[in-house]
């Protein structure tokens, strides 16, 4: 892999919003909260290969407000019939939702800080909406300008609280770096 690809892998990737790169939603792999961790949901974590899964309350999967991470079941025993909803409480991961327009390089920049490498993406303006209307219009044209009015705009981490937002899809670092590997 020759350094003009990935320098040209970066001139792409400052195009390129949140919602080009994400895993759509529709295949996103998730559990309700008030799911059991059986064997035959354990299985299913297992046979899924994510590491960090979202979790939606009761069974509305906009309601992502939780994650669990796999290694947080390491201490459960398999008998214990134990919920979701409790382990991913008692470990309480941050999640962060974006909105489907931000640009790349500026989630790059927030996952680079290295504090998560996850984010849920929310349909354009939900998040804005109920983030107290710090976002930047979409309409400017420089997209450098955009985006580090982004980082700045989208300091905000908590997930919305009791809003209807429309979740679209889920991003990580990967994404992120895949596509900057991928140039032709
Ligand atoms: P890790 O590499 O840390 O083990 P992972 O394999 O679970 O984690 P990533 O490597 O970050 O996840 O991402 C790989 C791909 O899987 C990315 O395209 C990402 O969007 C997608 N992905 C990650 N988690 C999920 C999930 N719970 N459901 C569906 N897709 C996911
Ligand atoms: P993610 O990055 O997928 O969100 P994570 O925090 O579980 O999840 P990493 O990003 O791979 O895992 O690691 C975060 C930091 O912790 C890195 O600096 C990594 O080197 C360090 N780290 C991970 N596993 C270990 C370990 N077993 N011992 C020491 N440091 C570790």
């Amino acid at each position: 892999l020759s350094t003009l690809k990935i320098a040209i892998g970066a001139m792409e990737l400052i195009k390129k919003s949140v919602k080009d790169v994400m895993t759509d939603i529709d295949d996103v792999f998730m559990l309700s909260e008030d799911q059991v961790l059986n064997a035959e949901t354990m299985t299913k974590i297992s046979d899924s290969g994510y590491t960090r899964i979202p979790v939606y309350e009761g069974n509305n999967r906009n309601k992502v407000k939780n994650l669990l991470y796999v290694t947080d079941l390491a201490l459960i025993g398999k008998d214990n019939n134990i919920t979701v909803k409790a382990v991913a409480g008692f470990n309480k991961r941050r999640l962060r939702i974006v909105d489907e327009n931000m640009p790349v390089l500026a989630l790059m920049d927030e996952f680079k800080m290295g504090e998560y490498h996850l984010a849920m993406v929310a349909k354009a303006h939900d998040v804005k909406k109920h983030h107290h209307g710090k976002f930047v219009d979409d309409k400017m044209d420089n997209f450098i300008m955009k985006s580090m009015k982004l980082v700045e705009a989208t300091m905000l981490p908590e997930a919305p609280e009791d809003h209807a937002i429309t979740l679209v899809g889920l991003i990580t670092l990967e994404d992120i770096t895949e596509e900057l590997l991928q140039a032709e």
